[in-house]
Formats: structure tokens, C-alpha cells, sequence
């Protein structure tokens, strides 16, 4: 039985999605992802970092014990990871921040909102939507956002993200209220 939802995800009756990591997908989504950083998950990140290094590939801690973790670059108009030989600084066979957050008891604790929201999207209209081959304009093609690899619903595949999602517009609600 499906649960009625507090937001609205304008494709999320048709979407379909399956993340196969570790089953055949090495995790390409963390390949040259640079996902923007907001400046508080930055700063958790920061203050934490003593918990990362130790798993990080050899030239991704280098790079962030002598540069730090965020490059020049922006998106959004917010800072974005750093990406060493292809990959997000933080990927080492998986995301090292997914990893010790886990460990910890909640995945998403250190996770980019963006990262962990993946492969829900706002758009520009401000609509929720999952991210598919063909729509909204999706330029990123990887396997996993075209429907037609697999016939999971995403309804059901994301229902984490999906509650993710919502505690977001709670919280945003809740800012703009107070
Ligand atoms: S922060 Fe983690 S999930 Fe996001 S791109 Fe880097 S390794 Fe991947």
C-alpha cells in the first residue's frame, strides 16, 4: 500500500528507479559528480573530516590535507567537492561520508544534501521531481536515469529519499516561519 506523501513529486507515479551499486554499478554517479556544498554541511564535514581521511584513497587525502575538500569551482552559487583521478574525494568504493555516517546510525548525517537526495531533483518551478532520461531536460546520462533499465517503481525505491525530501520542506517551512 502506498503512503500518501507531504510533497508532491510530479513524476513519481511513472518513474521508475534501481540503484545497482555494488551489483554491477561501481558507483559512476560519484564519478566527476562535484555536488555543490552548502556552507553548514561544509562546515560538518570540516569538523569531522578526522573520521574521513583514514578511508579515503591515498591521493584524495593528500589532496585534502593540502588544499581542503572544496574547489574553486561553483554551482548554484555554492562551493563544489573536490574530484581527484575522476572521482569525488570522497568516493573510495563507495562514499566515505555515506560510510562513517552509517556507522554511526544515519547515513545522510554527513552526506550533501544533493548527493543524498539522488536521484530526486528540484526544478527551477521549484517541483520535485525524479531525475529521468527525457525529462525535465536531463542532460547526465547514466544507466541508472533512463525507466527503461529496470521496472522498479521509484515510489518504492526511494522511499528514503522521499522522506528525506519531505523533512527538507518541513524544516524550510518551519525557517521561514520562525
Ligand atoms: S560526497 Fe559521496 S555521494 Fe557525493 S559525489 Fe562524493 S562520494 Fe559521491
Amino acid at each position: 500500500m502506498s503512503v500518501p506523501l507531504p510533497i508532491v513529486v510530479t513524476n513519481l507515479d511513472e518513474a521508475r528507479f534501481e540503484c545497482t551499486f555494488g551489483r554491477g554499478c561501481d558507483g559512476i554517479c560519484c564519478r566527476n559528480g562535484r555536488p555543490p556544498i552548502y556552507p553548514e554541511e561544509s562546515q560538518r564535514i570540516r569538523e569531522n573530516l578526522d573520521k574521513f581521511l583514514p578511508g579515503l584513497r591515498p591521493a584524495a587525502r593528500k589532496l585534502i590535507e593540502k588544499a581542503g575538500f572544496l574547489s574553486g569551482r561553483q554551482k548554484y552559487g555554492l562551493p563544489m567537492l573536490r574530484v581527484v583521478d575522476g572521482w569525488c574525494v570522497f568516493f573510495n568504493q563507495g562514499c566515505v561520508l555515506h560510510k562513517v555516517g552509517a556507522a554511526e546510525g544515519d547515513k545522510f548525517r554527513y552526506k550533501p544534501a544533493l548527493c543524498a537526495l539522488f536521484p530526486l531533483a528540484k526544478s527551477e518551478r521549484g517541483e520535485w521531481y525524479v531525475r529521468q532520461k527525457g525529462y525535465e531536460g536531463e542532460c547526465w546520462d547514466l544507466f541508472c536515469l533512463n525507466p527503461e533499465q529496470t521496472t522498479v517503481p521509484a515510489r518504492e525505491s526511494l522511499q528514503e529519499e522521499l522522506a528525506l525530501a519531505a523533512r527538507f520542506e518541513a524544516e524550510a517551512t518551519a525557517d521561514s516561519v520562525a
